[in-house]
């Protein structure tokens, strides 16, 4: 099983809209492609491990409006290079992810951080009761 169908609902489409801005970033700048590129692949793997870990789970806001710093800063530089570069350029190859995410950044953030609220968590939880 591939790592990334550990996700699910809006995680699994946030890791769907990181991974196509990847691709046009680490094109345009390393002329390569995933996964051949271990910078890129290594920043995919790394998003996804926060987006399984994201406490807000499928309530998450964006990450720009999120108070839950989770990046470790050099992974929160890339990520923010990544999307100034391929944000504007996503709204051609992949319009309805593109207006998705702009619709995402307009909902509020939750006033608490949940509890035991994460896909992992979840995921976890359901492996012991079953
Ligand atoms: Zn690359």
């Amino acid at each position: 099983m591939a790592e990334h169908q550990l996700l699910s609902g809006k995680l699994l489409r946030e890791y769907n809209t990181i991974l196509a801005m990847v691709e046009i970033y680490c094109k345009a700048h390393h002329h390569n492609k995933l996964p051949e590129c271990q910078e890129c692949q290594e920043f995919l793997e790394y998003a996804h491990t926060r987006l399984d870990r994201c406490p807000y789970g499928q309530i998450k806001p964006t990450c720009n409006k999120c108070p839950v710093h989770c990046y470790k800063p050099h992974m929160k530089a890339k990520a923010r290079e990544i999307m100034v570069f391929s944000g504007p350029k996503m709204l051609l190859p992949h319009p309805i992810m593109a207006i998705r995410h702009l619709f995402s950044e307009r909902t509020p953030v939750p006033e608490t951080v949940p509890v035991e609220f994460s896909n992992r968590h979840i995921r976890k939880n359901r492996k012991n009761h079953a």
